[in-house]
């Protein structure tokens, strides 16, 4: 099977600057912008440059390079938020929905970094 990725999702539009977007950090391999329909009052993506569709695809086949890019700019969107426990933030979850169980609306590798409320438990009743 394999992962077919679609160069006509919104992320892919953005990454080429074909639609804008709110950026937070752009690093050699990753960027991160704020959600358009933010549900916590801090809800930052964070995506591969890459062409990977979810995160077992990146994990799996992108270069140590790449990941080692998107690792740290996880890192540092935390930092430029103030949302890290350790220096004072609140906290913060991170979400990386794939496939269908996982209710993924774009084909494209992101992870979602939340904060500014209390998020409640991890996952829904269903
Ligand atoms: P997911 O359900 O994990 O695939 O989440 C996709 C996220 O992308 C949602 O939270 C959307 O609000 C967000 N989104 C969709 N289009 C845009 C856009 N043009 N700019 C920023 N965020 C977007």
């Amino acid at each position: 099977m394999g992962y077919e990725y679609d160069d006509q999702n919104i992320f892919a539009k953005i990454l080429r600057g074909e639609i804008p977007c709110d950026k937070v950090l752009e690093t050699e391999h990753s960027l991160a912008f704020r959600d358009i329909r933010p549900q916590a009052p801090v809800h930052v993506l964070v995506i591969p440059k890459g062409a990977y569709v979810t995160h077992d695809h990146f994990a799996l086949e992108a270069s140590d390079a790449e990941i080692a890019d998107f690792t740290r700019a996880l890192g540092q969107v935390c930092k430029l938020l103030g949302v890290q426990p350790g220096e004072g933030g609140s906290g913060y979850r991170l979400i990386s929905n794939s496939g269908d169980d996982g209710v993924q609306e774009v084909p494209h590798l992101h992870v979602h970094i939340m904060s500014g409320r209390m998020l409640g438990r991890m996952v829904s009743p269903g």
